[in-house]
């Protein structure tokens, strides 16, 4: 029996031979293998031979008139490919096209077809640019052939292939074909078409010379390099839908003044949030798997400390709408910015006498100073908003206000506080945590002493326990019911909590508050933990096992709900966060918190630019609307070359130093010292033009362009994905020419 194997350089095609090879020397017959190639590179027509006999091989020869012929690469199928394949004979084919397809094309061969790169890909066999199909199709081979699959196996263990014997056995189990195999019978006088005359070979003529001519591919590239651009995590993983890697390396490589116009497109607020997000970008960071996620959120901070990032001027709107938005938190302000950037007539109406929501109101001076928050404020206001701050709106005024003007955006934030129904509750000296941060933040501080227990584990706990430890309390409790690890605040307010001084109480429940008129004492019951509940953590189931402390003061954090009592009758909040009403339907959106309840001020950022899109569509506007992207769309870090990057420990915010923090209420987190970090950045899924493609090429045939990125010059390209494997950070991609 003679095999003939064609493929393209990489795909393994000397090796499946081989193999085809070793399964018949199992079986006790006579076998011979071996490649036709010389030079070849990945995507050159490559050739292999196997021919097994029961007695002894003499013939030495290629093979031209084959029993069966295996096609690795469906682009090399043609006549000259089959040439000299018997009728009758086997015609194996990698394709992902049905059988039928084929069928019709090669009738008079008995056509067997498998999709061997997709399940070569899915083994994740060969590299992410070239995949080496060999060890499939072969499987595939064995089941056309009658091979018992435990005979494979044991061929792959021999040959040291056991771990592509899995992507055999799926080939083997899907490969299409027709009949069953039946022995290569036919005579060398039915070969479908005979072999080419062989080109005659010159005899050699001494001394003459020629100039070695460039080798243009031709057809043998199946695959070119292409220059993408790919979604990077730390975009993908930013609530507010900020371009991330766009400011991280317009700062490296442009400068602030670019780095602050990129944060601009998406936020007005990159100096607030540079200080108090949760950094969701930091997690998605691939560089965490090397030596730490880069600072993205120091980074936000250092450029929008040195350059303001709302400074991009109103547009011309001939179609100008006047909105209403009700609600100066981040998800109000971040739609004004939008809609007034837009060229629209935006009026906030805003129950407190400053704007801000809680930045203002919540969120401590010592992690947000005032005058950060107010220089963002006033370049949304530079833009031509009104403010109309002191204005609690009533639902009849909410109503009204959806008459009065062309469209309304609900941004009013988690207004129900949740209380403790124990007895004892009503005791003077026990305060809502959120109502204690108002007179803190607004009311010119509120001192209090003694020992002062805060109930609660999110960002609220957090800000009034260390409030109340800048106020005059001797000691601070944090009370939790579960574990600090299922604490809802930000890891670093907890840490830093901790650092000051504050202690924390797990797996506590309060049951009861005693003393005479003043509290004086909690009692709590301890927490076992159950199974886990709907949020994934495990469920608090209160025991009988009681016990009591003493206490001055004690502040409730214990969360907070949206208040839906606000809105006029009939009218109900749509998943979408359209306010659907009724009779005359206002356009009308629920923006931030309160349409959402995610609960961070870069999610309410987001939530906000969302719903002014929203707004615009339902106004007649082409509005861009922001989607949150896909974050299974992200490079992953396996496609980042780690081994081409330097280690470099992550640069580190400084801090004030504990014993000056508790004096007053300074800003602790200082920030970078500088806006290097940037370069630590891996750019991933974008080109920095690092050269690493151009080094690499074998060919010597990409260049750098002169204005900026690289071409490839096509017509010498082999397709051999060099380039691609090379890239660091995932630039490039091979795609079927
Ligand atoms: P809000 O910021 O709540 O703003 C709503 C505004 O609407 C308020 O100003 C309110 O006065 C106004 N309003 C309500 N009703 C009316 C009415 N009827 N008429 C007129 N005005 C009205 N998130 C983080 O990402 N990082 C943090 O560090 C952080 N710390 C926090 C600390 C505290 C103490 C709290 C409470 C929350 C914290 N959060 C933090 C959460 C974050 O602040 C909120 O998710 C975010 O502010 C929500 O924005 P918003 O615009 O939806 O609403």
């Amino acid at each position: 029996m003679e095999i003939r194997l064609h493929g393209r350089g990489g795909q393994g095609g000397v090796t499946c031979a081989k193999i085809l090879a070793a399964i018949y020397a199992r079986e006790g017959k006579s076998v011979q293998t071996f490649g036709d190639y010389a030079g070849e590179r990945s995507g050159a027509p490559v050739r292999a031979y196997t021919r097994v006999e029961d007695g002894r091989i003499t013939n030495r020869n290629k093979v031209y008139r084959p029993d069966h012929l295996l096609v690795l690469d469906p682009t090399l199928l043609g006549d000259e490919v089959v040439t000299g394949l018997k009728p009758g004979g086997t015609l194996l084919i990698n394709s992902p096209e049905p059988l039928e397809t084929h069928r019709a094309r090669f009738g008079a061969f008995r056509v067997a077809v498998v999709d061997a790169t997709s399940i070569a890909r899915a083994h994740g066999i060969g590299t992410r640019s070239v995949v080496i199909v060999n060890t499939t199709i072969a499987g595939a081979w064995a089941k056309v052939m009658n091979v018992p699959l435990d005979r494979v196996e044991e061929v792959y263990r021999d040959l040291g292939l056991l771990s592509n014997f899995p992507a055999a056995r799926d080939a083997y189990e899907s490969v299409r074909f027709d009949g069953a195999p039946r022995a290569a019978d036919a005579t060398a006088a039915d070969a479908a078409a005979p072999p080419a005359e062989l080109p005659k070979v010159e005899p050699l003529v001494e001394h003459r010379s020629s100039p070695p001519t460039p080798l243009k591919t031709g057809s043998w590239r199946t695959q070119t390099p292409v220059y993408t651009e790919h979604l990077a995590p730390c975009s993908a993983w930013c609530p507010a839908g900020n371009d991330a890697i766009g400011f991280v390396q317009a700062l490296a490589r442009e400068g602030e003044e670019q780095a602050a116009a990129v944060l601009g497109g998406t936020t007005p607020l990159a100096a607030v949030c540079g200080r108090v997000c949760p950094a969701p970008c930091m997690e998605g960071c691939n560089r965490a798997e090397l030596d730490g996620a880069v600072n993205i959120r120091g980074i936000e901070r250092w450029i929008a400390d040195h350059v303001p990032v709302a400074r991009r001027r109103p547009a011309a709107c001939a179609d100008s709408k006047r909105i209403a938005i009700v609600g100066s938190g981040p998800a109000g302000l971040s739609a004004a910015y939008q809609l007034a950037l837009l060229g629209h007539a935006v009026t906030i109406f805003e129950g407190e006498d400053q704007l801000g929501g809680v930045l203002r109101t919540g969120i401590p001076t010592y992690r947000l100073p005032r005058e950060v928050l107010d220089r963002e404020i006033d370049a949304i206001l530079a833009l031509g908003v009104e403010a109309r701050c002191g204005e609690f709106l009533s639902r009849e005024r909410l109503a009204a206000l959806a008459e009065e003007y062309d469209g309304l955006i609900l941004a009013t934030g988690l207004q129900k506080l949740r209380t403790l129904a124990v007895p004892g509750a009503d005791l003077v000296g026990i305060e809502q945590g959120i109502r204690y941060l108002h007179r803190v933040n607004l009311e010119g501080g509120a001192p209090l002493s003694g020992e002062v227990f805060v109930l609660g584990g999110g960002n609220t706990a957090m800000d009034c326990a260390r409030s109340a430890l800048r106020s005059g309390a001797d000691r601070v409790v944090v009370a939790y019911r579960r574990t600090r690890k299922e604490m809802p605040a930000i890891r670093e307010e907890i840490e830093e909590a901790e650092l000051e001084g504050i202690e924390i109480e797990e797996l506590v429940a309060p049951v009861a508050f005693h003393g005479d008129g003043r509290v004086a004492e909690i009692e709590f019951a301890e927490v076992d933990l159950g199974e886990p509940d709907e949020s994934g953590r495990r469920r608090p189931l209160i025991s009988e096992r009681t016990f009591r402390v003493p206490c001055d003061h004690v502040l409730l954090a214990l969360g907070q709900s949206g208040d839906l009592s606000l809105l006029p009758e009939g009218w109900e909040l749509a998943e979408d966060g359209r306010l659907v009403a009724p009779d005359r339907a206002p356009v009308a959106y629920a923006a931030g918190d309160l349409a959402t309840g995610d609960g961070t001020v870069t999610h309410a950022i987001g939530s906000g630019r969302r719903a002014a899109g929203l707004l615009l569509r339902a106004l007649g506007f082409e509005a861009e609307v922001f989607e949150r992207p896909d974050r299974s769309k992200a490079v992953p870090v396996t496609d980042i070359r780690l081994d081409h990057f330097g280690r470099a420990a992550a640069a580190a915010d400084r801090h004030l130093p504990v014993p000056e923090r508790l004096n007053g209420f300074a800003e602790v987190n200082r920030g970078l010292a500088d806006g290097l970090e940037a370069h630590r950045c891996f750019s991933c899924g974008h080109c920095t033009e690092c050269d690493t493609c151009l080094v690499y090429c074998p060919e010597g045939i990409i260049r750098r362009r002169t204005e900026r990125g690289y071409e490839v010059d096509y017509s010498y390209c082999k397709g051999c994905g060099i380039c691609v494997t090379e890239c660091p950070r995932s630039a490039m991609e091979m795609q079927s020419s």
